[in-house]
């Protein structure tokens, strides 16, 4: 195994590695031997102390700059992280398990995407000026201040960048938590953004469980929280967030539908669907895991889906040929077999899959199941693990009110040739992010996030900019001030 440089310490505060081994031990597992890698400690109540006083005390003097420079040091960020992302890949493998093949082209580099792209976008950050007659409103476009981003553990490097590097661009000072599962790979994106020239104080990580978030999320200095977890973690944080009356992004989970119509391109629609369902193991929020497919090709969908997931290559995360990982943790790994053995109880068909891979580490068969019904729990819950739900259908409108039949709206998915009805389909989406004959592209410049119960805000794009800055109206009057006495 090539060996990544590990961060030294379990946190980074104020530009610097900090330990304090008063916290409770938080060990890190690399997924594909269950052993051991590394221990961090929780942050204590001196550490949240310590990130938010450094936040706070450094964001003013950041807000004051302009955009050109905080942007210049993002882009540098960028730099440094392309040029060391074979050994940030390796980190974030043992951080997930999630094969080489996958980390080296999506994870740093879609981190440093959002640091360039932000980065290029600092300068152009602007207010607008509005004529009142001879009398005039300028707005300005201010930083909110110290942000707290909270991570889920699918996808660390990805997501302490999305959240750092828009917060960052604006003018804010950020304290993030990275999820306890995977604690490593931010500290790494703070190293490298201080490196790359950014203030001490401005982008600091602590660690720690729920209690950590808890703690941020309602320390009064706060003045943002963006979450990427859970649906239920992310009604308590927007719950105590609101009582602050904080500004909230909330990027939660999904149960989102692919329709493959009988028109459809069978092989890209099998594509979309294994994308969709068993990239990183299926730990992806935005995963299509409803396959709704017209009868009519059904079993010739099956049949093709069946052959390709035999190519899979299950095994070493680090050995470049190997295209299919563990899960993340013996916890996930057991959440999802209860998931399978639900589907079976509940007289699913299982096509493929369906059983753990004996051995150390916690790998899953890619699972598929058929004849799924829409009132199953495979079919209602977000599994959060390689398990396919395929579903029939025959009418297209009785396929779109069952597809938006749920709690949540993250992504949602349609495979056809026929034009009209690809963008009918995708205007009748109940989710924020949609997919015509592809799934599960996220390029930053797009908009990201959910309807529904899967989220409030976006992240990526210019829509992000709203999320991490505030207007103030300025209003000038030129002439004398009318009082009525
Ligand atoms: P999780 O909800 O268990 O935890 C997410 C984070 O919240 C962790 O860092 C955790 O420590 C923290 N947390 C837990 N309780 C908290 C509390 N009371 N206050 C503050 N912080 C708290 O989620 P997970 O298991 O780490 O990740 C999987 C979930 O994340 C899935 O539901 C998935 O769909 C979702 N997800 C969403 C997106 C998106 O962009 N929409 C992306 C990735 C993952």
């Amino acid at each position: 195994m090539t060996y990544a440089t590990q961060p030294t310490a379990s946190h980074f505060i104020n530009g610097s590695y900090v330990e304090d081994t008063a916290g409770t031990p938080i060990e890190v597992i690399y997924p594909a031997t269950g052993k051991v890698i590394a221990t961090v400690h929780a942050a204590t109540p001196a550490i949240i102390e310590q990130a938010l006083d450094a936040a706070k005390a450094a964001q003013k003097a950041w807000a004051a700059i302009s955009g050109t420079e905080r942007g210049r040091i993002l882009r540098r960020a960028a730099e440094i992280m392309r040029v060391r992302n074979h050994d940030l890949s390796v980190l974030e493998t043992w951080d997930t398990g999630k094969p080489y093949q996958e980390t080296s082209v999506v994870d740093a580099t879609s981190g440093a995407d959002a640091l360039e792209y932000y980065g290029g976008m600092a300068a152009t950050l602007t207010g607008e000026h509005i004529q009142l007659g001879e009398n005039w409103v300028y707005t300005r476009r201010e930083a909110l201040g110290v942000c707290v981003g909270i991570g889920a553990w699918n996808y660390p490097t990805q997501i302490a960048c999305w959240k750092g590097a828009p917060a960052l661009a604006c003018g804010n000072a950020m304290v993030f938590k990275p999820s306890e599962t995977t604690p490593l790979c931010a500290l790494k994106v703070a190293e490298i953004l201080h490196e790359a020239g950014l203030p001490a104080g401005l982008y600091n990580v602590i660690q720690g469980m729920g209690e950590v978030g808890g703690a941020l999320v309602t320390d009064p200095r706060v003045n943002k929280v963006s979450l990427t977890g859970s649906v239920p973690t992310g009604r308590k944080v927007y719950a105590a967030a609101a009582a602050g009356i904080k500004h909230v992004t909330m990027e939660l989970g999904g149960k989102s539908p692919m329709i493959v119509f009988e028109d459809a391109d069978i092989e890209n629609a099998v594509s979309g669907a294994i994308l969709g369902n068993f990239y990183s193991s299926g730990q992806v929020c935005s995963n299509g895991t409803r396959v709704f497919v017209h009868t009519a090709i059904k079993e010739a969908f099956l049949a093709r889906l069946s052959e390709r997931l035999g190519h899979a290559v299950i095994g070493d995360p680090m050995d470049p040929e190997t295209s299919f990982g563990p899960m993340v943790s013996r916890r996930q790994l057991d959440i999802v077999l209860g998931y399978i053995e639900k589907g079976k109880a509940e007289g699913a068909r299982l096509v493929t899959g369906g059983a753990a891979i004996e051995g150390a580490g916690f790998f899953l068969q890619p699972t598929v199941f058929a004849d799924v019904t829409d009132d199953m729990v495979i079919a209602r819950e977000e599994i959060f693990g390689p398990v396919m739900a395929v579903l029939d259908f025959e009418d297209e409108a009785d396929v779109m009110a069952r597809a938006n039949d749920t709690e949540f709206g993250l992504a949602a998915g349609v495979f056809t040739r026929d034009l009209a009805r690809a963008h009918r389909v995708a205007a009748g989406f109940e989710a924020g992010t949609c997919y015509i004959n592809t799934y599960n592209d996220a390029p930053v410049e797009a908009p990201f996030g959910g309807m529904k119960a899967s989220g409030v805000g976006r992240e990526n794009a210019r829509a992000a900019i709203e999320h991490y800055s505030q207007l103030k109206s300025v209003f000038v009057r030129m002439d004398d001030v009318e009082a009525p006495f």
